[in-house]
């Protein structure tokens, strides 16, 4: 999709954010006024969502709202790999064995590795940790939400987990200039390495992938790029779930 699909709308009488809006916004016809202040809606260049602001972006929030506007999909299993991801990275110090059993079963649960019996043990094991921490700690909602039933919470309200922008890059890579992955790179040695940096968590190898994929003819500087680059890889990632075939 062409980076010219979104724009920042803003008003006098907005607050200093300006808001996103598809460039078929009613809004942007001509004669088309705030309610509020009765003035024009003005284009905020300086606030333009494209691929350089994707990249530097922030605000997560703002950013799963230009997702939602280019129709990028987001489907339950990046979601709840995003918890997982949070668990990762941002209460790696957690040492509650309920906790980091809960992580990996998300994980393998996402990619229908383990089944439904193995996902709501790993849940009730963690439910059951609640008499000794605090349930309306961070790690421990984020580690619920990693086990989830699917469709939502089953018993009670598990609190919802703030994700990263560096997830968003990670997950889904730049939504406003996606790559067409081109099915001759998932040759079986990426496949292969793929599967295997997702299973063993071995992200260190993502370089090593990056190879196998220029050998197998793909020369884009997104993939390739993002395969070279030191930030946290995880399960979800968007190169290795184009391999990979998954969403
Ligand atoms: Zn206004
Ligand atoms: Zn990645």
């Amino acid at each position: 999709m062409p980076s010219a699909d979104l724009v920042a709308l803003r008003c006098k009488c907005q607050p200093p954010k300006s808001v996103l809006v598809r460039t078929d916004d009613p809004r942007l016809r001509a004669n088309s006024r705030c309610p509020s202040c009765r003035k024009y809606y003005a284009i905020d260049s300086d606030d333009a969502p494209d691929s350089a602001w994707w990249a530097a972006c922030t605000d997560a929030a703002r950013m799963a709202n230009a997702l939602a506007l280019l129709g990028t999909a987001v489907s339950a299993r990046k979601l709840r790999l995003g918890a997982c991801y949070v668990c990762r990275t941002e209460f790696d110090w957690c040492r509650n064995p309920r906790f980091l059993d809960a992580v990996a079963a998300g994980e393998a649960f996402a990619d229908g590795e383990i089944g439904e019996r193995e996902r709501d043990a790993a849940y009730r094991w963690l439910l059951g940790q609640s008499a000794r921490v605090d349930p309306a700690c961070d790690w421990y909602s984020a580690g619920l939400r990693c086990v989830l039933p699917e469709g939502g919470s089953a018993r009670g309200r598990v609190r919802a987990v703030e994700l990263p922008a560096d997830w968003f890059r990670e997950a889904f890579g730049d939504p406003f200039s996606p790559v067409k992955f081109n099915p001759e790179w998932r040759t079986d040695t990426a496949v292969m390495l793929a599967r295997s940096i997702v299973t063993r968590r071995t992200f260190d190898l993502m370089p090593v992938l990056s190879d196998a994929l220029m050998d197998a003819g793909c020369e884009d500087g997104r993939v390739i790029g993002h395969c070279r680059s030191s930030r946290p890889h995880a399960r979800g990632c968007w190169v290795l779930d184009a391999i990979l075939e998954k969403a």
